[in-house]
């Protein structure tokens, strides 16, 4: 049997379809971030049917699912998850309208936009039910309206998008022979071999990257600096590691600092460019690192689905160059934070000396949005910005690249590259964790148990001591920098 989500998994790559259908044990557990997007996307369709008044079918198993779609169909009303097996062939639409003469399906999602994979979706959809008999008349794809901003009690109406996209979905062609070769593919008895590809990664990560990838060197050419599609080029050609990437192989500036390393095992060092960075910064320093968790449906007023809620920061206070620091820090313990983050954060940011952050973008915009909502604060939080200077740059200019990077200029990857120290062995150690720990000590997550008191003690204990490395480690970077020049 092909399911809808078989045959969009298909698209992706062959094997992976192999795998799901014959393999699925060796299949790694899914990741806690994409456990909650699964989370959120269940929520966003449920709150959606609260807009239609009708047959809700998704809580029945696969025959009384089929047997049950059978006879509601006949009472002409919406109906949620309306399962039809025609062929082998199976598609389960979120919601099934009737119309005049026919039916539409509503497909929901909880991204923003539509998305070229929601358009093969619903072309599987339309597809199957057409071959079942049902006539459908158009196909709409129901997401979350991004110029939502939340005021009072959440307006499912408003919330929610509904974009037609009959005539994208019309044109995709060749269903029928992109189903017979993936039937195909599932009924080979050895999993077919198959070259890592562009797909791998996009437009989500496969969970068997680990498996297929493993036979690449650390070093490889994936990881040389925006290369895009040309990397698998180079694979497909028995060139794997960046130092094997040959002379007449045109890279970048960037690319080329990155194969010179590779070749030599040594770090690059700019040290006029670094100067340059350095001269921006006005002592006092202040780093400053906030942490934050979006959800897909706005909890508080003045949010948008997915807008950043900042609930911790850390602020490391130096006057000069190695010299000791003070460290403060705010972390939120329940309900809206942002009020109470702004209050706190002002009283220790100083008036004058640079805010050093990593990734400005980040931290700007969340300092705006903070304003905007509290009006009060907006001439200081200007002044704050105008104070930034961004510790990204001397790394996202290559002024400064250590092989260990493998091409990437996060704090993660910067922060051991420079100072030879890591967020190795903590408890939590990336922004990602920090969000969903806070989220599950806070509002719950629903495949963990109800945190305790002792796991929000202990959660909290090591969001203060993720956060503070974050802002501690470039205190350390910005020494180091200081020192090679
Ligand atoms: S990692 Fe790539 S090649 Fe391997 S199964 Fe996934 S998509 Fe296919």
């Amino acid at each position: 049997m092909l399911t809808k989500s078989k045959y969009l998994i298909g698209l992706k790559c062959p094997k992976y379809l192999w795998v799901i259908v014959n393999a699925k044990h060796t299949i790694p557990e899914a990741e806690d971030s994409d456990k909650l997007r699964f989370a959120e996307g269940t929520a966003v369709g449920k709150l959606a049917t609260t807009l239609f008044s009708g047959i809700d079918l998704s809580e029945l198993d696969f025959k009384d699912n089929i047997a049950k779609t059978e006879k509601s169909l006949k009472l002409k009303k919406p109906v949620f998850e309306a399962g039809i097996l025609v062929d082998d062939l199976f598609s389960r639409a979120d919601i099934l309208k009737p119309v005049e003469g026919g039916w539409d399906i509503i497909e929901v999602k909880s991204g923003t936009k539509v998305k070229p994979e929601n358009i093969h979706d619903l072309s599987f959809q339309k597809f199957v039910y057409e071959k079942a008999g049902l006539k459908i008349r158009k196909c709409f794809l129901m997401h979350l309206n991004n110029e939502y901003v939340r005021k009072g009690r959440l307006d499912v109406k408003k919330l929610f998008t509904q974009t037609d996209i009959t005539s994208e979905v019309e044109d995709v062609v060749d269903i029928e022979d992109r189903i017979e070769l993936m039937k195909g593919i599932i009924a080979k008895k050895a999993c077919p071999k198959l070259q890592i590809h562009d797909k791998c990664e996009h437009p989500y990560k496969c969970p068997l990257m680990s498996e297929c990838h493993g036979f690449l060197p650390t070093d490889n050419v994936l990881k040389l600096y925006r290369l895009g599609k040309k990397s698998f080029k180079l694979i497909e050609s028995g060139i794997y590691a960046i130092k094997d990437v040959p002379d007449e192989f045109k890279l970048n500036s960037n690319q080329e600092i990155q194969r010179k390393c590779a070749r030599s095992n040594k770090i690059h060092v700019d040290k006029a460019g670094i100067k340059s960075f350095l001269k921006k910064l006005k002592y006092p320093l202040y780093y400053l690192d906030f942490e934050s968790f979006n959800l897909a449906i706005p909890p508080y007023d003045g949010l948008k689905p997915y807008s950043q809620v900042c609930f911790q920061f850390s602020l490391h206070v130096q006057d000069k160059v190695d010299g000791p620091c003070k460290h403060y820090s705010f972390l939120a313990s329940t309900g809206d934070p942002r009020k109470e983050f702004l209050v706190e954060l002002k009283k220790v940011l100083g008036a004058k000396g640079s805010i050093v952050v990593f990734n400005q973008s980040f931290e700007i915009n969340r300092l705006r949005e903070l304003a905007e909502l509290f009006p009060s604060y907006s001439s200081w939080v200007e002044s704050a910005v105008n104070r930034v200077v961004d510790l990204i740059v001397p790394f996202r200019s290559f002024f400064y690249y250590n092989p260990i990077q493998e091409g990437k200029y996060s704090l993660k990857k910067v922060l051991p590259a420079v100072t030879g120290k890591s967020y190795e062995g903590m408890e939590i150690s990336a922004g990602s964790d920090a969000s969903l720990e806070y989220m599950w000590i806070t509002h719950g997550l629903p495949w963990r148990k109800k945190a305790t008191e002792k796991d929000i003690k202990r959660v909290r204990e090591n969001l203060l001591e993720y956060c503070c490395l974050d802002t501690e480690g470039m205190v350390w970077i910005v020494d180091e920098l200081w020192r090679i020049v």
